[in-house]
């Protein structure tokens, strides 16, 4: 009997999501590259005659019904490039590949393109929500040909994809051929900021407020039944509680103050660098993480360079509400800026990209889930060419009204020398961004002094370039 789809890949999340489409009574073939991790797959996880293992990719390719449709979930980059390269011999016209992976969307633009030479259908999707979001439904970005995309995944992809409560899929199809995998970038970056907000949160509670875990855990429990309820707010207050197995502390204060990363984030700020898009938040949060990475450094110098004069904070509980401000204003405005790099990467791909749907996309099964991305979706019912997030009426209100707390927050933090770069960082967006005048006048006379730059002039129309001979030599 032959499989409806394959999985090729068996990590953490190429078992998940095998499980899970078999969990859904979709067939499923699976492959691995090292057998003994099939063999062991097979033996501990597979309950399921949904479920066949394959020991060649022969044998994998063959177990498939027609048109084949195959998951890649394997690490992304040449390796990607390398299984396609090795498996797209053994397939037929009409065949689909699905990259599951954490590609990279030009890579997935290519492979689109080359493959489409060979009758191939690709589709690069993004899956977010981890190895349990795999297999209890993530949130997925499908993108590709859109014909292909109904005829054969949609029903599995919404079926295996995370639910809202009102029984939503998180899972809609967002454009052809890299869109998908761009969107699941942008949702990385963002959740990079996310967590960096919430880290320069904890940081100021413990070193500015002096707080211990447990009173940090109830602010941030508190937090999570407000307009801040979200699955990485959640997750900070049941760390902070977490006890450690191999002493008597606290297991937060155990672990070593220095940051991994993958590589998205750092995507998608260059995407911000590359399209002309500020998005600050973002990449402040990438650059938290490479400060964090260099701890010997960080402790050589905090022993030469000292802290100021530190400010108490006399009214703790204003201060909390302050930060809690300071929070959800700093994560309007990161959004503002992921979305912003969406609506550009649309308009230059051609993508047609939904942002509200795409918001809603992100409500379940991944890692930035929460309530707020439902009030992002009415911003764009609201005005469909809505240029900043920060201008759609909610957020706008919302943000005047946390204008005051975030800006004690910064200037507390600056006072006592604590490092929060996200939280100023997005202030001083929202700062730049409602700027009337920003003394980019005065920048483009020194452009145009040293290089013949030239400038536009308030007084004249946009498209005449003047020059000024600044000095005589
Ligand atoms: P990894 O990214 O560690 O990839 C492991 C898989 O890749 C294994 O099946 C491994 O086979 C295979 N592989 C590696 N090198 C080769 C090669 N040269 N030839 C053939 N197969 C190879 O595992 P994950 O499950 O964590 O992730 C899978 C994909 O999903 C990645 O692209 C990742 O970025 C993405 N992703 C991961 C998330 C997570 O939370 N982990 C979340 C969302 C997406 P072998 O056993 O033989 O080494």
């Amino acid at each position: 009997m032959k499989s409806y789809i394959g999985v090729y890949g068996l990590g953490v999340m190429g078992q998940s999501l095998a499980l899970n489409i078999a969990n859904h009574n979709y067939s499923v073939a699976v492959y691995n590259r090292s057998t003994d991790v099939t063999e062991k797959f097979a033996k501990d996880r597979i309950q399921s005659r949904k479920i066949t293992p394959t020991y060649s990719v022969e044998q994998f390719i063959n177990t498939l019904e027609s048109p084949r449709k195959i998951i890649l979930m394997v690490k992304a980059g040449a390796v990607t490039d390398a299984i396609i390269e090795s498996i797209v011999p053994l397939l037929s016209a009409g065949d689909i590949l699905i990259d599951c992976g954490n590609s990279y969307y030009k890579d997935t633009i290519r492979r689109n393109k080359s493959l489409l030479e060979k009758n191939i259908h690709f589709f690069g999707v993004g899956v977010s929500g981890g190895e349990r979001g795999a297999l209890e439904g993530p949130s997925i970005m499908p993108s590709g040909d859109e014909a292909n995309y109904n005829l054969y995944l949609r029903d599995l992809f919404n079926v295996i994809s995370a639910h809202t409560e009102d029984g939503s899929p998180c899972c809609d199809y967002i454009g052809p051929d890299g869109s998908g995998h761009y969107v699941k970038m942008v949702h990385n970056g963002i959740e990079y900021g996310d967590i960096q907000i919430i880290c320069e949160a904890y940081q100021l509670l413990k070193s500015v407020l002096h707080l211990n875990n447990e009173e940090m855990a109830d602010i941030f429990e508190k937090w999570n039944k407000g307009r801040l309820s979200s699955f990485l707010i959640e997750i900070t207050a049941q760390i902070l509680r977490r006890k450690d197995d191999l002493t008597d502390n606290y297991l937060v204060d155990m672990i070593l103050d220095e940051a991994g990363q993958k590589g998205t984030g750092k995507w998608t700020s260059m995407e911000g660098l590359d399209s002309g898009i500020a998005i600050p938040t973002i990449a402040e949060s990438v650059f938290a993480r490479c400060l964090s990475a260099i701890k010997p450094q960080r402790v050589q110098a905090s022993k030469q360079l000292p802290l100021p004069k530190q400010f108490e904070v006399e009214d703790k509980e204003k201060f909390i509400a302050d930060l809690e401000e300071a929070v959800y204003a700093s994560k309007i405005t990161s959004y503002a800026q992921g979305f912003t790099l969406l609506a550009e990467a649309s308009k230059e791909n051609n993508w047609d990209l939904k942002l509200g749907n795409i918001s809603l996309l992100w409500r379940e099964g991944c890692i930035i889930r929460a309530q707020f991305l439902e009030k992002i979706k009415q911003a764009f019912d609201q005005d469909a060419n809505l240029t900043n997030l920060l201008l759609a009426q909610q957020f706008k209100e919302e943000i005047i009204n946390a204008e005051k707390g975030w800006r004690n927050v910064v200037v507390t933090a600056i006072q006592n020398g604590v490092y929060i770069p996200c939280i100023t960082a997005s202030l001083q967006y929202y700062d730049g961004y409602r700027s009337e005048r920003l003394p980019a006048n005065l920048l483009q006379a020194q452009r145009d002094w040293f290089g013949a730059h030239t400038y536009h002039r308030v007084d004249k129309p946009h498209d005449q370039s003047f020059h000024t001979q600044w000095e005589e030599f």
